[in-house]
């Protein structure tokens, strides 16, 4: 039995915890009727934050803001030079308060801080993307429609977009929708996960810094069925981009489809790491903890099925558990710390049922295996499962758990099968040196990211979205502002009539 981690109390615990205000309309408002949201940090176990909790009424007044914004401010008529130099601006503030947003992060979501701050800094760059594309947005023109002819496609802003985001990435997320809407020229209304608030309402405060006009920007904290709900079908927003769950994500884009609003879905994953014997051992193997324990599995991308080839299995995965024994568990302030505290106890009693439905289904535990002891806070080991089989739970639905499932193939058909057999398809990895076998797998498998000899990097420029129930449409990437955008064709003709009707 390992002895119990001791997690420190930060200056914080001892302090009132902050409180967040509504953003509707460049105001900072309370609730009406007064409601608020705490959050507890799920590494410390004391209250971080108070939001103003939104209903329905708040819900109204932010989309009427975000309305007028959008069909009489300035916003969606300036140039885009100025609103890309909002957008930069944005950026360095960022910038500036990285440390206070990622100390937010890990204290609202567990994440260790080290990778908090590296996701800020990601979402700064990606800030400085949205404004590079901003300016590049351009429609089309046709003049080989005949002489008397001019086709002109024009690229205009959607109108006003909700946003909701989850709660394991909450900054970098908005980052990677708000950014590209605004670039469009859109306005939005921004729900994020009740859980997690924090981060996005500081963003608010530097959109407003950054010399957003009011209304263009409106954050709401509050639950799913009482805000998100109301933001998903109201019928002034155009459009709805949501990253969560797909079960969250189905039931809104049915909701959706009552005034035919255009979704944009990022969701869950169950991507699988297939790894051949030719491989680099040693990086795959740390490319597997790495893909299994990040962010606690808490991730979308989570490589939480290795796919390993029969001859090498008993090799290979003494490697990743000689590794999985090294990885820091414990204080998410901890500069050290790779794996942090689980979200929720209701999240992590999931995350801990898997495992014993996948002991009971056949599957045995290599490595960890459940809830670390400490004076505060909740962690769970991480965990691997060996003899896994494609029907069992634990390789078919998403854990969401610092949980690695582990499954062998020996021809490569096999390992696609394997790789192919759920309902996701958001990622996958392939290790080996064999640019045949890379490329087979890489074409082969279907999901919208395959990473050949890396896993989950990201970079501003490649899109990223899933097939299957993994969601529909792609974030970031050159094309990510077109996505809050309609097109609109204008026909032009010069001279005489021609072709009459009645002549
Ligand atoms: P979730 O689906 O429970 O919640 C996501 C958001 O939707 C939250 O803000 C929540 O309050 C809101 N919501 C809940 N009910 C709603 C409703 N009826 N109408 C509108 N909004 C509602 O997801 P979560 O637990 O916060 O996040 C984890 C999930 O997110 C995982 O499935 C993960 O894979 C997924 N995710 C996907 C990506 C991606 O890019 N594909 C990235 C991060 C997370």
């Amino acid at each position: 039995m390992n002895a119990p981690l001791n997690i420190a109390m930060p200056a914080e615990a001892s302090q009132a915890p902050k409180t967040y205000k509504l953003l509707i309309d460049g105001k900072h408002l309370d609730a009406r009727d007064g409601r608020t949201i705490e959050r507890s940090s799920p590494g410390h176990g004391f209250a971080v934050s108070r939001y103003a909790q939104a209903g329905a009424a708040e819900v109204e007044a932010a989309v009427q803001a975000a309305h007028k914004a959008f069909e009489s401010g300035p916003w969606p008529r300036m140039k885009a030079s100025e609103r890309a130099a909002a957008l930069l601006k944005a950026a360095d503030l960022i910038e500036t308060r990285l440390e206070e947003i990622a100390r937010l992060d890990a204290l609202e979501s567990g994440k260790p801080i080290a990778q908090a701050r590296d996701e800020i800094g990601g979402a700064v760059d990606i800030w400085r993307y949205a404004a590079s594309l901003a300016r590049t947005l351009h429609g089309e023109s046709y003049a080989n429609l005949g002489d008397s002819m001019l086709g002109v496609v024009l690229r205009e802003p959607i109108g006003v977009v909700s946003i909701i985001t989850p709660w394991n990435f909450p900054f970098l997320i908005v980052s990677q929708k708000l950014p590209f809407a605004l670039a469009a020229g859109c306005t939005a209304v921004v729900k994020p996960s009740e859980m997690t608030s924090a981060s996005t309402f500081v963003l608010g405060d530097i959109l407003l810094e950054a010399g957003l006009p009011a209304g263009v920007v409106n954050i709401l904290a509050g639950f799913g069925a009482d805000v998100g709900a109301p933001m998903v079908s109201h019928p002034l927003v155009e459009m709805v981009s949501f990253t969560g769950s797909t079960r969250v994500g189905k039931m809104t884009m049915a909701a959706a489809s009552n005034s035919l609003k255009k979704v944009s879905m990022e969701l869950g994953g169950k991507n699988g790491q297939i790894v051949f014997p030719d491989a680099d051992l040693e990086a795959a193997a740390d490319a597997a903890v790495f893909g299994g324990f990040f962010n606690a599995g808490e991730c979308c991308n989570a490589g939480s099925r290795l796919i390993v080839h029969e001859a090498i299995a008993d090799e290979f995965l003494r490697r990743v558990k000689a590794l999985a024994d090294k990885v820091r568990v414990g204080d998410p302030l901890d500069d050290r710390t790779k794996v942090g505290a689980m979200i929720s106890a209701d999240h992590m009693a999931k995350v801990a049922g898997y495992v014993t439905a996948a002991k009971t289904d056949g599957g045995s535990i290599y490595s960890g295996g459940g809830q670390l002891a400490s004076n505060a806070g909740q962690y769970l080991d991480p965990t691997i499962v060996r003899g896994v089989t494609e029907d069992m739970a634990i390789a078919r639905e998403e854990v969401f758990g610092p949980v690695l499932s582990v499954l062998t193939f020996e021809t490569i058909e096999r390992a696609l099968h394997i790789a192919n057999n759920t309902p996701y398809g958001l990622s996958a990895g392939v290790w080996s040196a064999n640019i045949d076998t890379c490329m087979s797998v890489a074409r082969g498998v279907r999901s919208g990211t395959v990473w050949v000899n890396t896993f989950m990097e990201g970079y501003p420029e490649l899109p990223f979205g899933g097939y299957k129930q993994s969601g529909l449409g792609r974030e970031l990437g050159k094309r990510a502002v077109e996505d809050y955008t309609e097109e609109k064709t204008i026909q032009f003709h010069r001279g005489q009539r021609t072709g009459w009707w009645v002549g």
